[in-house]
């Protein structure tokens, strides 16, 4: 018998046996009540982004586009209260265990991705020491799948010690590890999608090291 991670009730035998033989092959780690409060982004969702109850492209991906770059993502799940409290027990309290929750989810992703390289985005020294652990990685080797790592997160100045004029001309967060990028098809990796800076940023680098296709993926929109 093993407990929820999410809420500490034992897994039913019958339920855990049944996930034996469903799509994820693995034992269940999470109650079927847990598992039920993560929304799953259904069919309506932003072309672009997976931006869920979207019928056409929404306003951030409008704003990539008219930077030339426009936004090539999809996601699991929607980013609702159920995601937020995973993610502030996995990310700020930094508990590790919950790495587990999604695995089969990613195994299934990993299959169908098997001809991308998969790169995860990184975390900066800072906040890698702070945690223990990169979050992203940790929910790809929990459901082991290779990784590359390219990107190297760089020590930013506290947004709220710039002026305005400097926070609006965000500056590019990544700088590449290697000096050629090793696959022409590269699929990001991670955790929450908000309004696609981050990856939006990654992209760039990695487009302008000579990777063809740059595309992201993450858990939450
Ligand atoms: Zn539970
Ligand atoms: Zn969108």
């Amino acid at each position: 018998m093993i407990n929820c991670l999410l809420c500490d009730q034992p897994i039913s035998t019958k339920e855990s046996f049944s996930n034996i033989f469903s799509f994820s092959k693995s034992q269940a780690r999470t109650c079927q009540v847990c598992k039920a409060q993560f929304e799953k982004i259904g069919q309506k969702h932003c072309p672009s982004c997976y931006k869920y109850d979207e019928d056409k492209e929404c306003e951030d991906c409008l704003h990539w586009r008219k930077q030339g770059l426009p936004a090539d993502h999809l996601a699991l799940f929607q980013y609702n209260q159920a995601m937020a409290s995973y993610f502030s027990r996995y990310k700020f309290f930094g508990d590790y265990a919950l790495r587990k929750v999604f695995a089969s989810e990613l195994k299934l992703m990993g299959k169908e991705w098997k001809d991308w390289q998969l790169v995860p985005i990184p975390l900066s020294q800072k906040s890698l020491e702070e945690r223990g652990f990169n979050q992203v990685e940790a929910l790809l080797e929990e459901a082991g799948l290779s990784y590359y790592n390219l990107l190297e997160k760089k020590e930013t100045v506290k947004q709220s010690s710039l002026s305005r004029k400097e926070r609006l001309e965000t500056q590019q967060p990544f700088c590449l590890i290697s000096e050629t990028v090793p696959a022409e098809k590269i699929l990001l990796i991670d955790d929450i999608y908000t309004t696609g800076q981050t990856i939006q940023h990654a992209r760039k680098i990695l487009l302008k090291a000579g990777a063809k296709t740059v595309k992201s993926f993450s858990i939450a929109r």
